[in-house]
């Protein structure tokens, strides 16, 4: 350790680097310095940035170089009544947001459904996973690998669980191209969103691969993992949890909260969500389910680049007797209770507020709860905006609101 005043002078005279503090004086005068030494050497002024009331010491494994924290507004959107099978009762939704209109649009959306009872949600897929690339002299090599796998899975399991108290290996799949071979490592990872946890346990099952076939790992994610890239697997193959949220709603109350018919709601549904994203390629078939989840990725401190993966969702809209049945399935959505962000104060209030901060008991029931309350307000989000399209409001409510 040093004194503050030193660490000051060594960092003006260069023979101190601004990320070196953190061990020399702490994180929280570490972040303290480096912010007053940015200042002085890049003539700005960032009194804002250094207004924050996290812990640097609990963020030292969020953040390096740290010198401060950027403040993004929250709103609560709801009371919204959610079925599910870890996730019940009635919910007020964090959301953070710069976007004007979009609270508004949730809650909007939130009315409708309570006036129609509430939403049912059901985990139907639930899975982390890590996909390293090998190396192999060709295919014949690439089927005894798999032979080999097939004999030792236990083994190679076992060396991938002794890494960690929680996570448990569902599967491994084999993919061969050419000389390149992949195994795509599925995990149980329990209230954690599980990235780190099944990256540490496939780094321990490519060792004993390594040193008992030919295959040579070239890189322990190789893509196929996907994680925050667009990639149809996720959406096929499902990744975090496969969720579907859905609701019937009379003619009467869609007339009273959203001002449209059934018909024009699955009318504008089929027309853009389905057909329009189809035309474009789109993996998402929905209107803004990358909205609500980001929002509330951001309230609860999950791995925000991750949302390329929560808009791998789609919208249904289909007109049954006097009414509508709506769903939203969100195919990749990842996310956890316990690590990364979860911890940090904010985050842990609004995990808190849903009643899923921390470990669940048993184990990943918060986490699952937490995926189910998502999957609810992105179709309370999917409705609010497919009846202020169907009802030509959009551009009005974004002039008043968002502006
Ligand atoms: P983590 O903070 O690295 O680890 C969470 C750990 O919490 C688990 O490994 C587990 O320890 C422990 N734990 C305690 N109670 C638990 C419970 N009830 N359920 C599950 N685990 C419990 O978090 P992570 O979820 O593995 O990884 C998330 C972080 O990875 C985020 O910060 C994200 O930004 C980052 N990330 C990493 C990569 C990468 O390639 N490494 C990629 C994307 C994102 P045991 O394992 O000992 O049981």
């Amino acid at each position: 350790m040093i004194d503050p005043e030193t660490a000051r002078q060594q960092l003006a005279d260069g023979s101190l680097r601004p990320y070196e503090l953190d061990e020399l004086v702490g994180h929280e005068a570490a972040t303290t310095i480096r912010r007053e030494h940015y200042e002085a050497t890049l003539g700005v002024s960032l009194d804002t940035i250094g207004e924050y009331t996290l812990s640097a010491e609990q963020a030292q494994s969020n953040i390096e170089n740290m010198v401060g924290a950027v403040q993004i507004p929250l709103g609560l959107a709801g009371p919204l009544t959610v079925d599910g099978e870890h996730a019940f009762g009635s919910y007020h939704l964090p959301l953070a947001t710069t976007e004007g209109a979009l609270v508004a649009s949730v809650n909007r959306g939130c009315r409708l459904l309570e006036a129609g009872g509430g939403v049912t949600v059901r985990i139907t897929d639930a899975k982390m996973t890590r996909a390293p690339v090998f190396r192999l002299p060709g295919v014949e090599a690439a089927t005894d690998t798999i032979a080999w796998l097939l004999e030792h899975e236990a083994t190679v399991i076992e060396a991938a669980e002794e890494t960690t108290n929680h996570g448990e290996v569902l599967a491994i799949d084999p993919y061969v191209v050419g000389d390149n071979f992949f195994l795509r490592f599925a995990f149980d990872t329990k209230d954690a969103m599980g990235m780190n946890m099944v990256t540490v346990a496939t780094r321990a099952a490519c060792q004993l691969i390594e040193a008992e076939t030919d295959a040579e790992l070239v890189a322990l994610s190789g893509n196929l993992c996907t994680d925050k890239k667009p990639a149809a697997i996720n959406a096929v193959e499902g990744r975090g949890y496969t969720v579907t949220a859905e609701a019937t709603l009379s003619d009467d109350i869609l007339e009273e909260v959203l001002g449209v018919p059934a018909t024009a709601l699955a009318e504008v549904n089929t027309r853009k969500n389905l057909i329009g994203s189809a035309k474009a390629g789109s993996l998402g078939f929905n209107a803004q389910v990358a909205n609500v989840v980001a929002a509330m990725f951001l309230a609860t401190g999950q791995d925000e680049a991750q949302v390329v993966e929560g808009s791998n969702a789609i919208t249904t809209v289909d007109v049954r007797d006097n009414g509508v049945y709506v769903s939203v399935t969100l195919a990749s959505l990842e996310l956890g209770t316990v690590g990364g962000g979860t911890k940090l104060g904010t985050q842990a209030e609004a995990l808190d507020l849903l009643g899923v901060a921390g470990g669940g008991d048993p184990p990943g029931t918060n986490a699952k709860a937490l995926a189910e309350i998502v999957a609810s307000a992105s179709l309370a989000g999917e409705l609010s905006l497919l009846g202020a399209l169907g009802s030509r409001h959009l551009a009005e409510a974004h002039e008043r609101l968002g502006r």
